[in-house]
């Protein structure tokens, strides 16, 4: 046999623990499958600086190509600067980077159709064999979960003149609220170039993409900008789990074979993002001393059932949102938790909340009616509120 590791999709997840076992193990024998012409598909993907320690920033640092010391958010009644640093990685960064340290370790245009323990089986009917795989095959959807979605379409422009902003706005939600909770999020890259992506809290999955597109064009009006040319567009729909059964989820893997990212179920719950549970996935695989099939399967189910079991706080607060309060009401509940402390806010989206920090999100004046959001405690009766 000539392979140790088989990683069956080169999206965000198994690209980064190819990265850091290469980094870490050398001689370890990898081969990377990925469908697509390029690794990491077509994504910019953002992070707070809070995220990460210091020891994962050091690893993830090259794939940085854009920083901010600060971010906005805006809402009727509310306009807050956090100066908490943003972070993002666009996916030709991804690519460029890791597929030039893995060398002749990824393949390319490659689909696999089957995975077992032993191996793989690609669509033109080669097998490969190896030592252990771990499936990255992105988002499953599944009938064991109830999911809200987070879905947008962002457009890259470039404007005719500066913008003026000087850092990003994760949520302008001064905007019509209409198909759930909506926002504008933007990044702008250099003076004159800028994502700017319209974004849905919403309970169905589909991206009207030419009401998107119109709604770019009429926000950057409003701002008083020019779009003088559009770079490139990225869609997304993104999971928000409202209740499920992660075990079911699992049942249908193959044995012994270990899963990565979204497929695994490592994202957060309430924001669907995913890159800093793929940093500790990493971390965690880069840290064993044994490769097997066995051992990487036991550890990515491991991880998986207690990220969700963590996430539970984050799957009622879901619940809340997608059932308790109105599509129309979303954004209170936004707007309430964005004026709560900065540590705390890092904290959220880090899925590191303490006790105190749970509760305190919870109490006080509630923005959605009060036996709505009881209503939601249970999972059960949260799947037929409204
Ligand atoms: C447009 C967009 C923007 C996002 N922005 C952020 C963000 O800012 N921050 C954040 O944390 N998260 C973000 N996310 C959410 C999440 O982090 C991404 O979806 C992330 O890419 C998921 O990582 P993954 O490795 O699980 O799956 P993916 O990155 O989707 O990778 C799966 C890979 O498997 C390949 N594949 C699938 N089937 C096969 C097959 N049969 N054979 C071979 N290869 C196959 C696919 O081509 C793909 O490359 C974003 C998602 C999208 C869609």
């Amino acid at each position: 046999m000539s392979t140790d590791l088989i990683l069956v999709g080169g999206g965000l997840a198994n690209s980064l623990v190819a990265w850091r076992l290469k980094q870490r193990h050398p001689s370890l024998r990898l081969l990377v499958l990925e469908q697509g012409d390029r690794l990491g598909g077509n994504h910019t993907w953002s992070f707070y600086e809070s995220d990460l320690k210091a020891s994962q920033h050091a690893w993830i640092d090259p794939l940085v190509a854009h920083r901010w010391p600060h971010y906005d958010v805006r809402f009727p009644g509310l306009e807050r600067r956090l100066p908490t640093g943003y972070r993002s990685i666009p996916s030709e960064r991804l690519d460029s980077v890791v597929g030039a340290a893995l060398g002749d370790a990824v393949r390319l245009n490659a689909t696999v159709t089957d995975v077992d323990a032993a191996g793989v089986t690609l669509a033109s009917g080669e097998r490969l064999d190896a030592g252990a795989v771990i499936d990255g095959r992105g988002d499953r959807g599944g009938q064991h979960l109830l999911l809200g979605f987070q879905k947008f379409l962002g457009q890259e422009v470039e404007f005719a003149e500066p913008h003026g902003r000087d850092g990003p706005v994760i949520m302008d939600a001064t905007v019509d609220q209409r198909d759930g909770y909506r926002f504008i999020y933007t990044l702008p890259f250099d003076e004159r170039r800028m994502l700017i992506e319209d974004t849905y809290y919403s309970d169905g999955p589909v991206v009207d993409q030419a009401v998107s597109r119109n709604t770019i064009a009429d926000y950057a009006a409003d701002q008083g900008w020019t779009i003088e040319r559009i770079v490139r567009e990225e869609m997304g729909s993104l999971p928000i789990t409202l209740a499920g059964d992660a075990r079911r989820y699992w049942a249908d893997a193959p044995e012994n074979v270990a899963r990565s990212g979204l497929a695994a179920l490592l994202f957060h719950a309430t924001t669907g993002y995913s890159l800093v549970e793929a940093v500790r996935f990493a971390d965690a695989v880069a840290a064993q001393r044994s490769f097997d099939a066995a051992t990487l399967a036991r550890l990515s189910r491991r991880i998986s059932f207690s990220l969700w079991r963590r996430q539970a706080y984050f799957r009622l607060l879901n619940r809340m949102l997608f059932r308790a309060a109105t599509p129309e009401e979303r954004w209170l509940v936004l707007r309430r938790f964005y004026g709560l402390r900065k540590g705390l806010i890092e904290r959220f989206y880090a899925g590191r909340l303490t006790p105190f920090d749970k509760l305190r999100i919870v109490v006080g004046r509630p923005p959605v009616p009060f036996f709505r959001g009881v209503a939601c405690l249970n999972p059960a009766t949260a799947g037929v509120l409204r």
